[in-house]
């Protein structure tokens, strides 16, 4: 049995065959998705979709979305918050962090919105009493320092691909780490090495559905130019990416099921 942490299921990617991924997750053995929100307009689209297929949500909102955000959908998610408290299904603040990658949201106004909304939402992680769910991308460090500030009871850093130094540095912060598809290339030497050397306690798993596709679902930009599709990834591909991992790590899958689940359970504890 299978916990995919990070699946943007309510994605328009989706749209088509939204029931038919939820089958075919049930199938594969992934018995419940984390979908996390990315801005107000989708925070009762994804607990509505939760409650639809009894899996998890998450209520945030994504540093790739502050730019359009404002204070009152902060004032919307203290409320959505309070509103859903003993919602059993609601399991984290998320996805919230910071994007140091695209550059749009790196002038020193846009990275300075980035971290107000980053500080206002571990402030309401902290009231409510949840763990977070963070998007790292060429941000662990002023993620980490942001974690020091305003102190969480934990949560994950999803999609992480940093330094062995900074996955200890969330570890000791209640963090768990999320890998997936990515660590199936080949060639993510150096994320392959982390998911391999981190003690089997602090990892997650995930899928990041529809986005980061494990190498079996890639397609090259030529082949993207002689109009193939990107594959689309979804939560069903969760136990070949783990199969991934367990054989890096010498483990049988049974071991990195239960020992994964049970991680994504202590950190996001309302999971059932
Ligand atoms: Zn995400």
């Amino acid at each position: 049995m299978w916990i995919d942490t990070h699946a943007h299921l309510d994605a328009r990617e989706f749209d088509a065959d939204r029931t038919s991924v939820h089958q075919g997750a049930r199938a594969a053995g992934v018995a419940c998705c984390v979908i996390p929100s990315v801005e107000a307009a989708n925070f009762d689209t994804v607990r509505l979709l939760a409650r639809a297929q009894q899996d998890a949500y998450a209520l945030g909102i994504h540093p790739l979305y502050t730019p359009q955000a404002t204070e009152s959908h902060l004032a919307q998610l203290d409320a959505a918050l309070t509103a859903h408290r003993d919602d059993p299904l609601l399991v984290a603040v998320g996805e919230i962090g910071l994007d140091g990658f695209v550059p749009e949201l790196n002038t020193p106004e846009a990275l300075a919105k980035q971290q107000q909304f980053y500080k206002a939402q571990l402030k309401l992680a902290q009231q409510h009493q949840l763990p977070v769910i963070l998007h790292v991308r060429r941000s662990a460090d002023l993620l980490l320092k942001g974690l020091r500030d305003t102190p969480v009871i934990g949560g994950i850093a999803h999609a992480f691909n940093g330094s062995l130094q900074q996955a200890q540095a969330f570890i000791a912060l209640g963090f768990k780490l999320g890998f997936g598809g990515a660590l199936t290339y080949d060639r993510a030497l150096q994320l392959r090495r982390l998911a391999t050397e981190l003690p089997l306690s602090a990892i997650v798993l995930e899928t990041d559905a529809p986005d980061i596709p494990p190498h079996w679902l890639y397609t090259t930009a030529k082949q993207r130019a002689a109009g193939q599709l990107q594959g689309r990834n979804e939560p069903a591909e969760l136990p070949r990416i783990a199969q991934v991992l367990a054989d890096l790590r010498g483990i049988s899958v049974d071991t990195l099921a239960t020992a994964t689940s049970a991680n994504a359970r202590q950190a996001l504890p309302r999971l059932q």
